[in-house]
């Protein structure tokens, strides 16, 4: 991959305040979302993964005692030193709480990686990019990958959820359905708001714009609705420009 340089720490001062980091990981071993480019931050090399992720874990300072971690996958993409490493720094910094991701696919590996994570005296939340729950369109349309029916069916193994708004075909009320779902059947929603990239699924303004006119000033002082208006507003991230 090529000129990804992407900030890969932040603190959260608003809203759950936290620290983040953006660890790499082997990579998402699903793949097929058709909106997602944020993959390509992956390596096969796990020590050098390993390296990266030790420099972005030794800023972390325990602040708000609570982190949220992110590799662009799952939590099981990441390498054993690494978690071995998320540990100790919590340990260390007296974190109490802490943030992982994890596709739908790797629900299994959940309640022992809570267990793991509480032996120490640390509580996991668990977020899973459902993006909608609308299960036709987030399955023909961004190929998911998520073939439960029902909110409460996805809810018994993940605490948060991501939705993934300003898409051709929503509507102002199919995405406050979505929000309300959220809210409702998890205890945090993140609104990601559709970003150009060079996968296939792109924004629409005329969604977008409906999300900022009414949406937006509904959620927005919401304490358990974060609104990512841009993908790089926790502090983090930044634009994949040519990858391979
Ligand atoms: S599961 Fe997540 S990382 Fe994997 S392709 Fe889908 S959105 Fe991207």
């Amino acid at each position: 991959m090529e000129n990804f340089n992407p900030s890969r720490y932040a603190v959260i001062s608003e809203k759950n305040p936290r620290e983040i980091v953006m660890l790499r990981g082997r990579g998402c071993s699903w793949r097929r979302c058709r909106f997602c480019d944020y993959h390509l931050d992956s390596s096969a090399d796990e020590e050098a993964n390993f390296k990266l992720n030790q420099k972005q874990l030794c800023k972390v300072t325990g602040i708000h005692q609570k982190l949220e971690v992110i590799n662009s996958g799952s939590f099981v993409d990441l390498d054993t030193a690494t978690l071995s490493l998320i540990e100790q720094v919590c340990l260390e910094k007296q974190i109490q709480q802490v943030h992982f991701e994890c596709h739908w696919r790797h629900r299994g590996a959940i309640s022992e990686f809570r267990e793991r994570f509480a032996a120490l005296g640390i509580e996991l939340k668990i977020k899973t990019g459902v993006e909608t729950f609308d299960k036709l369109f987030r399955e023909s349309y961004l190929d998911k990958g998520i073939d439960a029916d029902a909110p409460e069916d996805i809810a018994v193994y993940f605490d948060e959820v991501c939705l993934l708004l300003g898409l051709p075909g929503q509507t102002e009320e199919s995405m406050e359905l979505d929000i309300e779902t959220g809210l409702s059947h998890f205890e945090r929603v993140c609104v990601n708001i559709m970003q150009e990239n060079l996968r296939p699924v792109k924004p629409d303004p005329r969604v977008i714009a409906a999300f900022t006119e009414k949406l937006y000033p509904k959620y927005i002082e919401n304490s358990r609705v974060d609104i990512l208006m841009e993908n790089t507003a926790f502090g983090v991230g930044g634009v994949v420009e040519h990858a391979e």
